[in-house]
């Protein structure tokens, strides 16, 4: 990551999911052209509950690192892992060339064994750091509209900050659709002594059940008046109500960029579209215009 922070005076990151049959897997192998075509810093795969879901992100991966131009990022959760499976997972990752993970603790699930050998991100980020075979650069969560198991947010701080102090390399954070947050959030940090760069996520907002599904996944995280508003008006009309999501989008990047962030990710939904309008309206493309020589 590090080469990556040096390299690119602004981070553009993208992050999928891995589909979960053989057609959305199609379908995504055919869209990673025209991400391939933006050259993002990097991309991101979460990494999922289930044994399933779980193979599927290794294959995401490895196929994006082998067959593609793009760089990945494996989400690894370690709720439900032992010691023993997270070291298999990362041989299989230095196997493959990846040289960065994002390290989460994951949600405990609500029924069910989810013995860990890690109770939080920051045991996984120290053993990940311990790993001899290969030095990954290391990336953790953060959450400016607070993470809702932690209502305390000095608190909350404080566990940003031991993941800070067991060797992350750089923050990225939860979507939100306030840019105060986001900014009020990276001062926080800056007070807690969490100095290290820190990403903004952004997700275009392309239906209103994808809105929904994201604030369910994404618990806390608080959709403006003003925008709501927007969305409602058009409640009726898919395509007005992706056109309002992409704008609003737009303009958070093009305020966050002049507030100089240190990058922003997408969660892109495995959908280009959005993401390369966002690019191509903020003038980016190619990330040209902002990428150091090298
Ligand atoms: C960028 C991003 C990507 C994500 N990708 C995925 C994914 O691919 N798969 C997935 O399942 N989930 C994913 N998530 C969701 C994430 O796993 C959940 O939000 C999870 O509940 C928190 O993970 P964490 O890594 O922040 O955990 P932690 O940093 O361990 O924090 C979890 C909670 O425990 C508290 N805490 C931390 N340390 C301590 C301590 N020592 N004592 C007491 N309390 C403590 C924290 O304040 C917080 O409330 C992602 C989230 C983000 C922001």
């Amino acid at each position: 990551m590090l080469e990556i922070l040096k390299r690119d005076t602004t981070i553009f990151s993208f992050e999928f999911f891995p589909p979960k049959n053989e057609a959305k897997w199609d379908t995504l192998v055919e869209q990673l052209h025209s991400f391939e075509a933006l050259e993002p810093s990097f991309v991101s795969i979460t990494y999922g509950a289930s044994g399933s879901a779980r193979d599927k992100t290794h294959a995401l991966v490895t196929h994006l690192a082998t067959e593609t131009t793009l760089d990945p990022v494996p989400h690894l959760t370690c709720v439900g892992h032992t010691k023993e499976e997270i070291n298999q997972i990362l041989q299989g990752y230095a196997k493959a060339g990846v040289d960065n993970i994002l390290a989460l603790r994951g949600d405990i699930p609500k029924e069910g064994d989810h013995f860990s050998d890690f109770a939080y991100a920051s045991d996984l980020v120290t053993h990940i750091r311990s790993f001899e075979e290969k030095k990954f650069g290391i990336c953790v969560a953060g959450f400016p509209e607070g993470h809702p198991e932690t209502p305390n947010r000095l608190v909350q701080l404080d566990h940003l900050k031991m993941k800070v102090d067991a060797g992350a390399d750089w923050i990225c954070s939860q979507l939100f659709f306030d840019n105060n947050a986001f900014l009020d959030w990276c001062e926080r940090c800056e007070l807690n002594d969490v100095s290290i760069p820190k990403i903004a996520g952004i997700m275009p907002i392309t239906s209103l059940a994808g809105m929904k599904r994201m604030a369910e996944l994404a618990g806390g995280t608080n959709f403006p008046a003003k925008l709501l508003k927007r969305l409602y008006k058009f409640q009726d009309d898919p395509e007005s109500v992706k056109r309002i999501g992409i704008q609003w989008a737009t303009e958070q990047c093009s305020d966050l960029l002049d507030h100089k962030v240190r990058g922003i990710h997408f969660y892109t939904m495995n959908q280009s579209s959005a993401t390369e309008e966002i690019f191509r309206s903020l003038g980016t493309l190619a990330g040209t215009r902002l990428r150091t020589s090298t």
